[in-house]
C-alpha cells in the first residue's frame, strides 16, 4: 500500500464525523484554494448571509466540480451518467454512513456525542469560512483575515491546530498549524 491510500483511509476516518468522503473534500478544498473568492471557488461566502451560506454549503461544490469534470472528460451522455451516478451515490454515502455510525455507538451515544459533535462541526467549518473571507467596503476588495479574537475563535484555534489562522493558511497550505507561519518568517 502506497503513502497516498494511507491518506486516502486516514483521511475516511478522520473525516467520517464530516460525513462526506474525503474524495470530495479535497476535491471542495483543491478548488477553494485554487479560485478563493470567485464563482469556481466552492465556497465562496461573500454578498450572502450566514444562514444561506450555512444551507447551501453540502452543495455548494457539486457545480464546480461538475464544470471542471466536463472540462477534462467533454459534457456528453456517457459523462453526464458517470458524473450524476457518483453524485447519486455521494448522497446516498452521507446517508448511510448516518446509519452506520447509529448501528455502530448505539442510539445514546448517537443522540448524546455524534449529533451535537456534527453541529459543533458544521458551525466551526461554516464560520472559519464565512468569517475569514470578507468584503472590505473600504476599497472593495476581498480579504482573507487570520482571526484569534473570540472566545470561540481562540479556543478553536487551541484544539483545531490554528483552523482561524486562515489567511496564513492561504499562504502555506502544507503548514499543519498556521499559526505559527508568521515566526517561521521572522
Ligand atoms: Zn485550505
Ligand atoms: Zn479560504
Amino acid at each position: 500500500m502506497n503513502f497516498r491510500s494511507h491518506n486516502q483511509i486516514i483521511g475516511e476516518i478522520a473525516g467520517l464525523i464530516t460525513l462526506v468522503s474525503y474524495g470530495a473534500s479535497c476535491l471542495n478544498h483543491f478548488f477553494h484554494h485554487k479560485h478563493p473568492d470567485t464563482e469556481d471557488d466552492p465556497h465562496c461566502p461573500i454578498n450572502i448571509s450566514f444562514l444561506k451560506f450555512a444551507m447551501l454549503a453540502p452543495f455548494s461544490g457539486t457545480k464546480v466540480i461538475r464544470e471542471n469534470f466536463y472540462l477534462i472528460h467533454k459534457k456528453n451522455f456517457e459523462t453526464f451518467v458517470i458524473f450524476h451516478t457518483s453524485l447519486l451515490f455521494h448522497f446516498i454515502s452521507i446517508f448511510l454512513k448516518v446509519i452506520l455510525l447509529f448501528i455502530l455507538i448505539g442510539k445514546n451515544a448517537f443522540i448524546l456525542y455524534f449529533i451535537p459533535a456534527y453541529l459543533v462541526y458544521i458551525y466551526v467549518f461554516v464560520d472559519v469560512n464565512y468569517s475569514t473571507h470578507v468584503l472590505d467596503k473600504k476599497d472593495n476588495k476581498i480579504k482573507i483575515l487570520n482571526l484569534n479574537e473570540s472566545y470561540l475563535q481562540k479556543y478553536v484555534n487551541w484544539v483545531g491546530l490554528g483552523i482561524y489562522f486562515h489567511k496564513n493558511h492561504h499562504l502555506n497550505k502544507k503548514m499543519v498549524n498556521p499559526k505559527y507561519l508568521n515566526k517561521l518568517l521572522s
